[in-house]
């Protein structure tokens, strides 16, 4: 039934529906709707609970709401392929799904029926149209499927596209700050305050809102947002909305949010901008003095003041002093600090004060924090560094994060790219993905694009492909000096910041590829030190792109252009031949070798694996005749090409000036700028003859080639067209260069890891660098236990020989989640048998009220599955594979098993053989010490992600443990002193749980589904 109501009885500030006001008169009736649901509506068969709808009439201060609640089965939802009409589903007594008979699905059609009557005529917003849109058409009105929805998610995309998601609860945080609300009406309710809160920022005056404003009426003048953003362009609003302060409501409502900007930063602003805000701090500023250190982290209420819940721990001072002597005296610390001991902090108590003490000396070089992952980056530095640097007394540090350029929209792309939406031929769709392109590059901070939420992508696909365009991936692509957007160039500012930085955030990548016009460094800490290794074999590589190569030579000898419908070309910087014969021969050239290329990748496709990747064997020119052809081929017109830039030479460049008597002249030799081009035809030349090299050394007849045995070679992204596949040759051993380019470089490097060392060795993380079983006297290593009680908290089984490798893990799983009613994290190390599994538990697990949580891709960010499983509280069994072995921080009863289905050791592959070569060579085993040391370092990060906090408790379920083998006694290597590996059978699994007093009632329940169905109908 529709209730009319005060939208302030139902939480709505006075400011809201005033808000709206203008937009409301602009748009017409408006309905804003959400559903609650088990499971992604627009992915898998899934059980409606709740449908929340909020009516909005034009000029009338009262609301409608109505809540259409489901009994407790719900409605089952079958995305289905079939094409077949709307069919709602409920379940039976005996849990097999039949179509809707019963009188309770009858009445559920009628109130459907209803719902379809009000949204009659109406505008009807959701959030994620995506994610609804199938539900709605099929259930509700068919109509909905086109064009009636729509999407706050497209909104708040162009208005916060800085927002770490666009989830509908971090939106309410970010925006409300506040939760989303619980039920389907709560949270219809909050898409009328986020829309008012956007209404209210854009009549405020603040900078997004008025760059939003100025995207949506320039790109996008039709758009039903935009009356939203600008009353003006809508309506002349209702009394209602005139009479209310908005710009003084803003100022009080931002201000105690702290968070959104009233107007755009000046210059000199926009510099400081750039450093992290720390803010006020009483606490006496800690020096750079071991004594110092050491107190202020064994003072409880200092602690207690910025980390809530702060405990003092012996370990973690521990840790501290090896990063003050470290710092101190320079040299190599590999230091490993088990979960819980709070290792950021540890090297953050040094660091900080470290980096101010040198500051105050007159030194300039800035500290670097590296760790493994851009987004580990921002949560390090958002999350710890300000309050780490308030309890330590230092509101002056001046601390930013930096990524490689390609994360930075380069402004002169950004133009170019920018120009192309002016066309006429580009409208409709087209213009909405220039529109977020441009909120990403003005609104996103320091104009960083590298980052953005996945939502942003799957909101607008093309997105990805013009902010490709929109950054200068590689240094030869930024003039810099005689660039004329420098000044503005939202990149160029930012590497002008990082000179007047104290602490730079970097990720290992770019910490190995430092630029550079970057400033130096020569004090490393490395947090998740055990990835250095994998990344310095990626970043010591040599890489050979077709798409690379194409885009030098459009450079070197210019390139046709397609802007909307005009198709030009424009001119490279080589001096093109004088005869029409020279320009054809150059153009054949160009195209037989883009042929060739495709053809190498159509060839090696077929040796491809489901990824796209087919390694190469040492001796691939014999055993793959047909591709080492056509790369000979290429590698000789590469050659060619190369050459033919060098011996030609650049485009004579003339100039308008005056002769010395001051005559005017046209025509004068530019030859600054011919020595410019000069400079860039030669770097572009090089890197050609360094891709022909990789090409012939890719494949190399064994007992010919002198130096394949450095590298091995394989291919990546193996996808028709076959035209941006990816050539990576990767060094056997990538030490020598790590030490040269790098470590010879620093002054102390600190590697820091919660998994660094098994039994004591270092191999496996460090093995390959160089750094592990070093006996130089500047390095040390140091290694502290977690704080946890592991042999209370933790239970480790090997479960005794079943039927099948996919049938005893489905049946582990399965077992565990029923007793603990989910909570439970299954680990693979195949994507193929995690998808197997996965079927096998939608079957077991029917009817149980579980959602069972599988990544679509092997290469999606755990994140938002992780976030989904979280606000189950549990009630879930989620699946991953090796994406998920670490970094998964599940605290509490959330999580109580892991389910580890088969020992992760290292598939065999050539680069694996030729390094257990050299190992072999030097005298040790290789199987104990890589092989086997690496599945054991795997094993730890598995096992990690069970016991997040003191209280937490679980167990850990391996299912093919092979304890028949001789390695089986080292696992227990892999586990915390004092957690024993106990063998048993699945239907052990129930008592073991028992025992450790898994499974008790969760914190907070969810909504109770068990209810009636409202009726509703048109009023
Ligand atoms: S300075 Fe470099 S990155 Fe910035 S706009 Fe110019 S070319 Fe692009």
């Amino acid at each position: 039934m529709l209730e009319r109501r005060d939208p302030v009885s139902l939480g709505w500030g006075p400011e809201c529906h005033a808000a709206l006001a203008p937009w409301r008169s602009a748009t017409g009736p408006l309905a804003l709707i959400e559903i609650r649901a088990t499971g992604r509506l627009d992915r898998f068969s899934s059980t409606v609970h709740e449908i929340g709808v909020v009516l909005l009439e034009p000029d009338e201060a009262e609301i409608s709401t109505a809540s259409i609640v489901f009994d407790r089965g719900g409605l089952e939802h079958v995305v289905s392929p079939l094409d077949r009409p709307a069919t709602l589903w409920s379940r039976g007594p005996a849990r097999a799904m039949r179509p809707a008979r019963s009188s309770r699905s009858e009445e559920a059609a009628v109130a459907l029926r209803g719902l379809r009557r009000v949204l009659a005529g109406r505008t009807v917003v959701v959030h994620d149209a995506e994610r609804v849109r199938d539900f709605l058409a099929r259930n509700v009105d068919p109509a909905l499927a086109q064009d009636m929805l729509l999407d706050l998610q497209e909104l708040l995309a162009l208005c916060h596209p800085d927002a770490p998601d666009l989830e509908l609860g971090s939106l309410c945080r970010r925006l409300l700050g506040r939760d989303a609300g619980p039920g389907a009406l709560d949270r219809a309710l909050d898409l009328g305050c986020l829309l008012s809160a956007v209404a209210i920022g854009a009549r405020a005056g603040t900078a997004r809102y008025g760059e939003a404003k100025r995207i949506l009426t320039e790109r996008l003048p039709g758009s039903p947002w935009r009356a939203l953003v600008d009353p003006a362009a809508g309506s002349t609003g209702t009394a209602a909305g005139a009479a209310f302060d908005f710009a003084a409501f803003a100022r009080r409502s931002f201000a105690q949010q702290g968070s959104v900007e009233a107007r755009p930063p000046d210059e000199g602003e926009a510099e400081e901008q750039r450093f992290l805000a720390i803010g006020e701090t009483a606490e006496e500023p800690v020096p750079f003095e071991l004594g110092a250190i050491a107190a202020a982290l064994a003072d409880a209420e200092r602690g207690e003041r910025h980390f809530p819940g702060y405990r003092v721990r012996k370990e973690q001072i521990e840790l501290a002093r090896q990063f003050v002597h470290v710092l101190q005296d320079g040299g190599v610390a590999k230091l490993e600090g088990g979960t819980g001991v709070g290792k950021s902090l540890a090297y953050l108590a040094a660091v900080i004060p470290f980096a101010m003490a040198r500051a105050e000396a007159g030194e300039r070089e800035a500290v670097v924090l590296s760790t493994r992952t851009k987004l580990l980056q921002d949560q390090l530095l958002h999350k710890d560094i300000a309050a780490a640097a308030r309890f330590l007394g230092h509101p002056g540090l001046r601390a930013l994060s930096i990524k490689g350029r390609a994360n930075y929209v380069c402004e002169r792309r950004l133009a170019a790219v920018l120009a192309d939406a002016g066309d006429p031929a580009v409208q409709g769709e087209w213009q909405r993905d220039f529109a977020l392109l441009e909120a990403c590059a003005r609104i996103r901070p320091a104009g960083e694009v590298g980052t953005g939420p996945a939502a942003l992508h799957r909101l607008r696909p093309r997105l990805r492909e013009l902010l490709r365009a929109s950054v200068a991936t590689r240094a030869d692509q930024c003039s810099r000096e005689q660039c004329g957007h420098e000044k503005r160039c939202p990149f160029g500012r930012h590497r002008r910041a990082l000179a007047k930085a104290h602490l730079v955030v970097a990720n290992h990548d770019l910490l190995l590829r430092w630029p550079p016009d970057y400033p130096a460094f020569s004090h490393v800490v490395a947090d998740e030190g055990h990835e250095l290794g994998g990344v310095a074999e990626e970043v010591y590589s040599i890489r050979i792109r077709p798409e690379e190569i194409e885009e030098r030579l459009e450079v070197l000898f210019g390139a046709p252009v397609r802007r909307g419908q005009r198709r030009y070309a424009t001119r490279g910087l080589v001096a093109a031949s004088p005869t029409k014969s020279g320009v054809a021969a150059l153009e054949r050239n160009r195209s037989d070798l883009r042929l060739e290329l495709d053809g190498l990748g159509s060839e090696m496709a077929a040796a491809a694996d489901g990824y796209g990747g087919a390694e190469l064997p040492s001796d691939a020119g014999r055993q793959r005749p047909a591709a080492a052809r056509l790369a000979q081929s290429a590698a000789g017109r590469l050659e060619a090409l190369a050459s033919q830039a060098l011996r030609e030479g650049p485009e004579r460049r003339f100039e308008s000036g005056e002769t010395s008597e001051g005559r005017a002249v046209d025509g004068l030799r530019n030859h600054a700028a011919e020595e410019e081009a000069l400079r860039a035809i030669t770097s572009h030349a090089e890197a050609l003859l360094a891709a022909a090299h990789g090409l012939r050394m890719a494949f190399a007849v064994e007992h010919l080639a002198a130096d394949n045995d450095a590298y091995v070679g394989a291919f990546e992204g193996l996808e028709s067209p076959f035209d941006r596949w990816t050539l990576v040759l990767r060094p056997v051993d990538p030490g020598p260069a790590f030490r040269e380019e790098f470590l010879g470089k620093v002054e102390s490097l600190s590697v820091v890891s919660a998994t660094l060392f098994v039994g004591g060795d270092d191999h496996a993380a460090l093995g390959e660098i160089g750094l592990a079983d070093t006996d130089s006297a500047t390095h040390f290593s140091y290694s502290v236990a977690s704080p946890f009680p592991y042999a209370q908290a933790m239970r480790v089984v090997a479960l005794s020989e079943g039927v099948s490798l996919v049938e005893d893990t489905a049946m582990a799983l399965a077992t565990l989640a029923r007793q603990l009613g989910g909570r439970t994290l299954g680990l693979f190390t195949s994507l193929a048998r995690m998808r197997e599994v996965a079927e096998r538990l939608e079957v077991l697990l029917e009817g149980e009220g579980l959602e069972i949580l599988v990544p679509l891709r092997a290469s999606d960010d755990p994140g938002g599955l992780v976030e989904r499983f979280r606000r189950l509280q549990g009630a879930a069994v989620m699946l991953g594979s090796r994406r998920y072995w670490q970094g998964i921080d599940v605290r509490g009863d959330d999580l109580q098993a892991v389910v580890i289905e088969k020992l992760p050791f290292d598939v065999p592959t050539e680069l694996r053989r030729r390094r257990d070569l050299r190992l072999r060579a030097a005298g040790e085993d290789p199987f104990a010490r890589a092989s086997l040391g690496r599945m054991l370092l795997h094993l730890k990060q598995m096992a990690g992600r069970l016991i997040r906090s003191e209280t937490d408790r679980g167990m850990v379920v391996i299912v093919d443990a092979r304890p028949d083998r001789g390695y089986f006694r080292r696992l227990a290597d892999a586990f915390p002193d004092g957690v024993a590996i106990e063998r048993a059978g699945l239907e052990d699994l129930p008592r073991i749980a028992g025992e450790l007093g898994l499974g008790t009632p969760r914190r907070l329940e969810l909504k109770s589904t068990h209810a009636t169905i409202d009726g509703i109908d048109g009023h």
